[in-house]
Order: structure tokens, then C-alpha cells, then sequence
């Protein structure tokens, strides 16, 4: 077992220099600084799989398996999430791997000038070649009822297509519903209409963060074009965030949803760190816990009690404003067309859509070329609207491109796991919304770091979800909460 750990600790020390070197990409670097960071990253990168997919692993696992059932369970976990990783990306060709990220860097080059010009046709070819290869490698590495089950193990361990329906199915109906009784035409009322210099909207990401208990002097804040939250290592969990000079809200809920991820990764105990174990249960777990404080928290009543003194501190133009103009701003429902601008009520549907249609391409039901016909479809149905043009539909999203079929249902698991989440807090912590309205967030903290962030990547999601909750994963507490604060 020392052994082991001795050989696992080099490739997760890799991966925190990659990390670094990619916070610094979208952070600091000098625009002619690409090819050398790519070069570099590459290389790294390289030499951390090389290391992963090494017969040499390989025996050391053995080894360690041999002994394991006199080894305590962290060992045993250890042991468990090396032998995963390693046998799945052993099973992929090193060929097959290598066309594969080929083609989705060309995808991805085509996929940006393609989403400018708004003209699918362009990437449709390179997008085919990327749907083709990542079948390939779902045969590869196996699956026992759809390939796309084999996908969602990368994201989700454990998840698969067929229980994602019973999920999502249910789900769709509640919320086509619900969209349609709560929504807001109207543009909202009764907030200034800025410009909020950038300033101040910072020093607001500050306070809001160090509300919730994110520690600065394990983190930083920094602003980027698209914010996201890297995990460097063990004292070291960095936010990003962006501010729009028309958009307060935009900005805060940025730092409260970073600031959810990054408090799952300072919440991670250090003896895990440098083990493999030092990360997350899954992506959808670590989505729960950002959706947790940006929306159950952020945009509740009790929340905007406390904080819109500190908002009309920091941006007097707010002293025109009450609690309630916040809230009913921050929780306004509106179908549109962008996944990453839309509400909480409808924000599940465009998940729903993409997780359909990727289904249907990984399984060969749906063709590339019928993409764009069906998604204007499938988004009337859903949302009532539909794009005007392929860059508002098809071609908004990144992740085809990039290869990442299986990713978008960890957005959708994470508003589920943190609705069911939010309940197990409630019935610990009975006075939990009156200390909210306090301004009193650390029993929160204190709550997730106990049953979610302590476990660190040692359980899968459906384990920790019921262990933390004492029920498996289930869409009804998220339709629940969704009627009772929009209906
Ligand atoms: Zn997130």
C-alpha cells in the first residue's frame, strides 16, 4: 500500500501543476503566451496518463488488493478509485485516445468561427467525426445497457442512462408546467439601471464570499471571462468571477455559485490530500453544493434580509431599493433561449434537451445532421421558444465540441442533490432560516463539510447523497421546492 500511495502521489502532483498553469491561462497570461502554456500543459498532461495507464499501476494494484481486506476503508477507497481509473483509460487505445482529442481540438477551432457566422454546416462534419470517435471509445470501455452509460461514468460513477430517465422524465413533466404558471414576461422593475463600476462589484464578490466562510488565505479571487473554481491543491482553492456593468446580480450569484464549489474543496480533510481522494464524489455533487449557495441560499428571502445592507454599502444606488425588490428580482422566471442565462425553474429543461439528444447521437438514433431541426423542436415543446438562428440553438454550448457527451446531466443532478440537501439542513438545523436572516451562514458550512465535503471523492454520489439524506437521489424534493417558493 505504500507503494502504491508513494506512485499515485507523482501523478496527482502532475495534475495540480496542469492545474495551476490553466488558472493562470484564464487568469493573468499574456496573450502570446499560448503556445508555450499549451506546450507545457501538454507535456504535463502526457506524462500524469502515461503514468496512469502504466503496467506498473497496474501491479501495484494487484498487490494492494491482495492485502486490502486487512486495510482500513481509506485504503481500501484509494485502492478502489486507482483500479477505476486506471483499468478505464487503460481500455481505450492509445491510438483511438489520441484521433479522439485530435479531432475535438479541430472541433473546437471550427465550433468557435461556426458559432460567429451562426452556420452549423461548418461544424457539422468535424462534430460527426467527434460523435463517431466517442462511440468508438464508449465500445471500448463497455457498458451493459446503452454506450452512453459508459460516458456518464467518467462524470457520474455509478449513474446510468436508464436510471437518468426515471429522473428526468417525471422532472420535465413538473416543470413544463410550472414554467408556464410562473412566468414573467415583463422586464423586472424596481432595480436601478446601473452602470455599477466593476470596483465595487469585486469588493461585493468579497463580502458575499467571506459570508458564506470561504477562506482567503487558502484562496484568491480573480476575475476571468468564463469563472470557474480550481482546487490547486490542499490550501490553495481558487475563485474567478465576471461582472457585468449593467448586471449586479450576474456578478453575485457568480461568487456565491464559484464560492459553493470552492467551499466543497476547502472543506476536503488534508489527510486525504495528494491520494487521489482529495476531490469530488462526482461533477454532480460538486454542482449541488455551488446551486446550494448561489440559489437555495442566494435567492431566498432570508438571505436578501441580511445582505442588502451590505449590496446598498458597497452600491448606494440601492438605497432606493427593500429586500424584496431583490428577492423578486433574483428569482424571476423566464423561458429563453441560452442555458447559462436562464432561471432556476427552467435552467433543468435545457438539460433535459441536450441530455436526449446526446443520448440519441452516442446511441446512434439520432443523426448529426438532424440536430439543429430538433433542437428548435424539442425546444418548443419544452420552453414554448424557439432560436432564430444556430448560434442561439445548437451551436451555443462548448461541450460537443470538446467531446464531453455525459457532462451535462451533473448540472441537472446537482439542482436535485442540493434540493435534497437543503431538506437534511432544515430538519438538523431547525432555526437554520431565522440564523440566515442573521447573517449566521457558518452552521451551513459546518453541516456540508460533515456530510459532503468530509467523504472528499471516497463515495460515489448515490452513496453520499443517501448517507447525507438518508433517501437516494430524487427529483421530488427539487420539484417541491420549486412550487413552494414560485407558485
Ligand atoms: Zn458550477
Amino acid at each position: 500500500m505504500q507503494k502504491l500511495r508513494a506512485y499515485v502521489e507523482e501523478i496527482v502532483e502532475l495534475n495540480s501543476a496542469v492545474a495551476l498553469a490553466f488558472w493562470d491561462q484564464r487568469t493573468h497570461m499574456p496573450p502570446q503566451g499560448d503556445e508555450a502554456r499549451a506546450r507545457v500543459v501538454a507535456r504535463l498532461t502526457r506524462l500524469a496518463f502515461d503514468r496512469l495507464i502504466a503496467p506498473e499501476l497496474d501491479r501495484l494494484l494487484r498487490e494492494a488488493e491482495i492485502e486490502s481486506a486487512g486495510l482500513p476503508d481509506r485504503d481500501r477507497h484509494i485502492i478502489a478509485h486507482w483500479r477505476r481509473e486506471h483499468d478505464r483509460k487503460r481500455s481505450v487505445p492509445p491510438e483511438l485516445f489520441q484521433r479522439h482529442v485530435a479531432a475535438c481540438v479541430a472541433a473546437e477551432s471550427v465550433w468557435e468561427k461556426a458559432k460567429e457566422k451562426s452556420d452549423f454546416r461548418m461544424f457539422k462534419p468535424l462534430l460527426e467525426e467527434v460523435v463517431m470517435l466517442t462511440q468508438e471509445i464508449a465500445h471500448k470501455i463497455g457498458f451493459t445497457d446503452s454506450p452512453y452509460d459508459a460516458l456518464l461514468e467518467e462524470f457520474e460513477p455509478g449513474t446510468t442512462t436508464r436510471k437518468l430517465r426515471t429522473l428526468i422524465g417525471p422532472l420535465v413533466d413538473s416543470l413544463t408546467l410550472l414554467v408556464r404558471a410562473c412566468s414573467d414576461e415583463d422586464p423586472p422593475l424596481g432595480l436601478p439601471p446601473g452602470p455599477f463600476p466593476v470596483d465595487a462589484q469585486r469588493t461585493l464578490s468579497h463580502v458575499a464570499l467571506k459570508a458564506i466562510g470561504y477562506d482567503f488565505s487558502a484562496g484568491r479571487l480573480d476575475d476571468t471571462t468564463h469563472p470557474f473554481t480550481t482546487g490547486i491543491g490542499p490550501g490553495d482553492v481558487r475563485v474567478t468571477n465576471r461582472y457585468k456593468e449593467d448586471d449586479v446580480l450576474s456578478g453575485l450569484f457568480g461568487a456565491l455559485h464559484e464560492g459553493g464549489h470552492a467551499l466543497y474543496d476547502q472543506g476536503i480533510p488534508v489527510e486525504l490530500s495528494w491520494t487521489g481522494l482529495h476531490g469530488a464524489a462526482s461533477f454532480g455533487i460538486h454542482e449541488s453544493q455551488s446551486r446550494l449557495w448561489e440559489n437555495q441560499i442566494g435567492r431566498s428571502a432570508a438571505f436578501w434580509t441580511y445582505f442588502h445592507p451590505q449590496l446598498v454599502r458597497h452600491l448606494p444606488a440601492f438605497s432606493m431599493t427593500n429586500p424584496q425588490d431583490l428577492v423578486r428580482a433574483s428569482t424571476r422566471v423566464a423561458p429563453s433561449l441560452i442555458r447559462t442565462d436562464a432561471d432556476e425553474v427552467t435552467y433543468n429543461l435545457h438539460i433535459a434537451i441536450r441530455f436526449e439528444l446526446e443520448v440519441g447521437l452516442i446511441e446512434g438514433e439520432i443523426s448529426v445532421g438532424e440536430l439543429p431541426e430538433l433542437w428548435s423542436s424539442t425546444y418548443q415543446r419544452y420552453l414554448g421558444v424557439e432560436p432564430a438562428n444556430d448560434a442561439e440553438g445548437v451551436l451555443q454550448d462548448v461541450h460537443w465540441s470538446a467531446g464531453m457527451f455525459g457532462y451535462f446531466p451533473s448540472y441537472l443532478l446537482g439542482n436535485l442533490y442540493a434540493s435534497q440537501l437543503m431538506n437534511a439542513l432544515e430538519r438538523d438545523i431547525s432555526d437554520l432560516w431565522d440564523r440566515v436572516r442573521q447573517g449566521e451562514l457558518s452552521p451551513i458550512l459546518r453541516w456540508l463539510n460533515e456530510h459532503v465535503h468530509r467523504h472528499g471523492a471516497a463515495l460515489k454520489p448515490e452513496e453520499l447523497i443517501e448517507k447525507a439524506t438518508g433517501s437516494p437521489p430524487s427529483a421530488e424534493p427539487f420539484i417541491a421546492y420549486l412550487n413552494q417558493r414560485y407558485k
